[in-house]
């Protein structure tokens, strides 16, 4: 007998084929029962609290506070001390270290994070492990190489911060929108008072630990939670320099209102209606993945989602079809399984929001699609759906569901693609697909979006500058343009 059969013999036979417990657990996040608001570096016991859930299981994860605008006040004061005390006069290359210092924790952490961000938001782990983490990280190591190279990003003029920052964030991407907030806001440096969305607060809130263990000085990151009114009162303080705001339109109208005249500097990242445009020569296969991606990617809650797809009449049919097939190849469930393709829908109100919306679409006229699939009975969810035979003036092709719903209209001509991918009042992203580079370059100086993706969807890099045209905000996120909204010039 050979050593190797001598082995094999000697080896029991399984009994039965389990999979190996995953990586990324639930039980790698410890949460306390009870979470206050981080300010001027310690933990700071809020006078009201609400529970944040996970919604994916309905069950209650932890005590968040809700911040009153004397508790936001005391967050201000605790960043305007910070950066009247140091932060904006240290040398850039010490504010770098600090920032590459928070970049490789969030590496060395990642799985951690990953976890809670899937259990707080419902998105799939594959996503937050893939994308969310690593994109966030990348935010900090890139802004880090920027923050002692200000004025060679601005030639000629003389780069100094603006102040204190306050930051407002929403619920699709908790972590990597904190992450685009606060990573050039500090290289700049300002310090920064950001709220996270009520739905999600505990990344933000893990990431207090991260500030710590990176020794940042204290008060030049605070994060207070809770609802609109603690939004609000961020807003209107009077010590505030800047407000960073990522969100819906009418919140983002709101703030602009509330704002005018202050002489307040403001940036707005708003909703979004994006065109996904599929041409004729395009590899069919290859779209039908960026059409998915486009719109179910993390449930379709995504400013940017490639929510209306527009296909060339000539293959309409082929695309459909293909388009359907791969629907049913969607899992749709538990977050923190890695197989998981669409998770759980963000909170309740946004489940009745997506489903208002989609009675309206059938009700109009459209046809509707879901594959089989069945839902989980405990927490939110919604099948990833597809409406045929969609009319412009239709609400499912005007307003943004912010759900893993797609609307498929058609076109003939490029002319025709181009105008009616920008029917709408948003102007954040859109998709072309087409094998004619010509045309590609044709429909992006055409396309009113900040965002022009060619043969690929939702993909972001921290260099690359992002933001949008119209009612989808202004000001740029991402890329050496990030840098600007925090700096001031003389
Ligand atoms: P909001 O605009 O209400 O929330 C964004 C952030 O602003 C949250 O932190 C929110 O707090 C806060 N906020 C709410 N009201 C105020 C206020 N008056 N002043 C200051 N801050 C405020 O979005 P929603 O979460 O309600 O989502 C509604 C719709 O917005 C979605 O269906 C989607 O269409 C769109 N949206 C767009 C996003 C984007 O990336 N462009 C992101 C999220 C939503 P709180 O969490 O407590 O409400």
């Amino acid at each position: 007998m050979t050593e190797v059969e001598r082995r094999k013999d000697a080896s029991p036979a399984p009994t039965s084929w389990d999979y190996a417990p995953a990586p990324e657990a639930r039980d790698i996040v410890t949460l306390r029962e009870r979470y206050g608001h981080f300010v001027g570096g310690v933990w700071l016991e809020p006078s009201e609290t609400y529970a944040t859930i996970s919604p994916s299981s309905e069950e209650q994860l932890a005590e968040i506070g809700q911040a009153t605008p004397a508790e936001v006040d005391l967050a201000v004061g605790a960043a305007r001390n910070a950066f009247d005390d140091g932060w904006s006069q240290i040398s850039p290359s010490e504010r770098a270290k600090y920032l590459f210092r928070i970049a490789r924790i969030l590496q060395e952490r990642s799985r951690e994070f990953a976890v809670l961000e899937s259990l707080n938001g419902g998105k799939p782990i594959k996503e937050s492990r893939d994308v969310d983490l690593p994109l966030a990280a990348a935010h900090f190591f890139y802004y880090a190489g920027w923050a002692d190279k200000l004025e060679y990003a601005f030639p000629n003029r003389v780069p100094r911060p603006v102040g204190v920052a306050g930051q407002i964030i929403p619920w699709n991407f908790p972590l990597l929108m904190l992450a685009w907030k606060i990573a050039p806001a500090l290289a700049c440096g300002n310090t920064v008072v950001l709220k996270p969305a009520e739905t999600t607060p505990l990344t933000a809130l893990l990431f207090c630990d991260v500030v710590r263990q990176a020794e940042l000085p204290p008060g030049v990151v605070n994060i207070v939670t809770g609802d609109g009114r603690t939004g609000g009162a961020l807003v209107t303080h009077q010590d505030v320099d800047k407000i960073a705001f990522t969100g819906s339109t009418e919140v983002g109208k709101a703030i602009q209102r509330e704002l005018a005249g202050t002489g307040k500097r403001l940036t707005l990242e708003l909703g979004g209606k994006a065109a996904n445009i599929i041409f004729d020569d395009a590899a069919l296969d290859q779209a039908v993945e960026g059409i998915i991606n486009g719109i179910y990617f993390n449930q379709g809650h995504v400013c940017c989602a490639g929510s209306r797809l527009l296909v060339q009449e000539s293959i309409y049919e082929p695309v459909v079809e293909k388009l359907k097939r791969r629907l049913t190849t969607l899992r749709v469930g538990d977050p923190l399984d890695k197989n998981t393709d669409v998770g759980a829908i963000n909170s309740k109100q946004q489940l009745e929001k997506i489903e208002e919306l989609v009675a309206a679409g059938a009700e109009e006229g459209a046809e509707i699609y879901q594959p089989p699939c069945r839902l989980p009975e405990k927490g939110y969810w919604f099948a990833p759906t597809v409406f045929t035979d969609v009319a412009q003036s239709y609400r499912i092709a005007q307003e943004e569901i912010f759900g893993p719903v797609l609307s498929v209209l058609t076109f003939r001509t490029p002319e025709e693609a181009v105008e009616k991918a920008n029917n709408t009042p948003y102007g954040l992203s859109a998709g072309v697909w087409t094998e004619k580079g010509s045309r590609i370059l044709w429909m992006a100086e055409r396309l009113r979006a900040g965002v022009v993706w060619a043969n690929t969807y939702n993909r972001f890099d921290p260099t690359s500058p992002f933001g949008g045209y119209k009612e989808s905000g202004f000001g740029r996120e991402g890329g050496r343009h990030g840098l600007e909204p925090y700096l001031d010039f003389t």
